[in-house]
């Protein structure tokens, strides 16, 4: 396999964004295509548990992988066409996501700014696709090319294939844990040949605030992504300080009616209407009035000010978090009667 290694019993903790002390039975890094072929064609492998792998800032390992861990190391960005305005850029499913996104904003292609900050791997992205600041990975998603782990063969996606959510596709769903997404693609604006001016994505409260008088005018690709990256240091916990994999669980979405009645008992609900008349409420004002805003239960917690955020407060197990995790859901749906449904993939 051309130099690549496959390592026994290889520590998780520098792979996971909890830093969660685990091991891999097996962990193999693969840099293009033809390794992760054969990898998966090895006999060694063939039958047992595996595991794709990019920044691990969205896992939660429970135990130690009794399988192999292939760590997406597939890198490459380039431009695939490009007519009037509109760009296709193609990055290796390796890439780190934010890098990526500010590639795109240095060679001034807009679409992804809203974007910026988000730890992880390009090739992770759509598998929840990511969201913040009023922009989703859907908005701007060309197609994505991923390997069948089981037959090793490449198949395309687009956009109807992935059957994009909120925080959800099917590679969380039908097909989760089949593919290994090598390569994603996407549809951006090439601001210096843009023929009308470009809409930014500002109507996000604090995005709207950070930019001030710049959001009716002037504004430029990297005055945004400045925005973005400076709220989401001010309220979010750095995981190389503090180990957590950012929002613990989705924000539930509720029907109009439902709404409106635990609006009655409980004063101050917030609620965003969705199309559909679904109403999303913040699964971190649930958490904070049940009372555990900053709370520790054994090496585990909630952080001190996104209640939507659990971290390790140091050497805490996969279990502890898991174990407040539960007893979070079971406050929420006691105090409310809605489940919370976590965001991050439990291993
Ligand atoms: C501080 C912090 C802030 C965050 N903020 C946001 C946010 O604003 N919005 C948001 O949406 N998310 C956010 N996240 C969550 C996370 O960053 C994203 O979900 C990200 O896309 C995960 O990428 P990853 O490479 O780390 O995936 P991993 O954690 O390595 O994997 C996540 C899941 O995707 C699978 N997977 C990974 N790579 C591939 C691949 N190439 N092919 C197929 N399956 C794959 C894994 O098997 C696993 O099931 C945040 C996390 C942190 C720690």
């Amino acid at each position: 396999m051309r130099g690549m290694e496959v390592v026994s019993r290889k520590s998780l903790q520098p792979f996971n964004t909890f830093g969660i002390g685990v091991t891999a039975k097996y962990f193999a890094e693969v840099r293009d295509t033809e390794e992760l072929r054969a990898l998966v064609r090895d006999k060694r492998f063939c039958d047992g548990k595996r595991l794709v792998l990019g920044g691990g800032s969205n896992l939660l390992f429970t135990e130690d992988f009794d399988g192999l861990v292939v760590k997406n190391a597939i890198r490459g960005i380039r431009v695939t066409s490009e007519a009037g305005d509109r760009v296709v850029v193609r990055a290796g499913g390796g890439e780190s996501w934010d890098a990526f996104v500010s590639w795109c904003t240095d060679h001034d292609y807009a679409g992804l700014e809203n974007l910026s900050g988000i730890p992880g791997s390009v090739g992770a992205a759509p598998v929840q696709n990511i969201g913040a600041y009023g922009a989703e990975l859907k908005d701007t998603f060309e197609g994505l090319e991923a390997v069948d782990l089981a037959s090793g063969e490449t198949e395309r996606f687009s956009a109807r294939d992935c059957a994009f959510g909120y925080r959800d596709s099917v590679f969380k769903g039908k097909d989760a844990g089949r593919f290994l997404i090598t390569a994603v693609s996407f549809r951006l604006t090439r601001l210096d040949a843009a023929a009308q001016a470009y809409r930014f994505q500002t109507e996000y409260g604090e995005l709207r605030a950070a930019l001030g008088d710049r959001a009716a005018s002037g504004l430029t690709l990297q005055a945004v992504r400045e925005a973005v990256c400076g709220i989401r240091k001010a309220k979010l916990p750095d995981p190389a300080v503090l180990g957590n994999a950012g929002s613990f669980f989705k924000n539930p979405s509720l029907p109009a009616g439902v709404f409106e009645r635990l609006q009655k008992h409980h004063a101050g609900m917030p609620g965003y209407p969705e199309a559909g008349g679904a109403v999303k409420v913040p699964a971190g004002w649930l958490i904070e009035k049940c009372g555990w805003k900053g709370r520790r239960q054994g090496r585990a917690g909630v952080h001190e000010t996104q209640a939507l955020v659990l971290v390790n407060h140091g050497g805490a197990t996969g279990k502890e978090v898991l174990d407040l995790a539960h007893a979070i859901r079971r406050d929420v749906a006691g105090t409310f009667g809605i489940e919370l449904t976590p965001e991050v993939t439990i291993v």
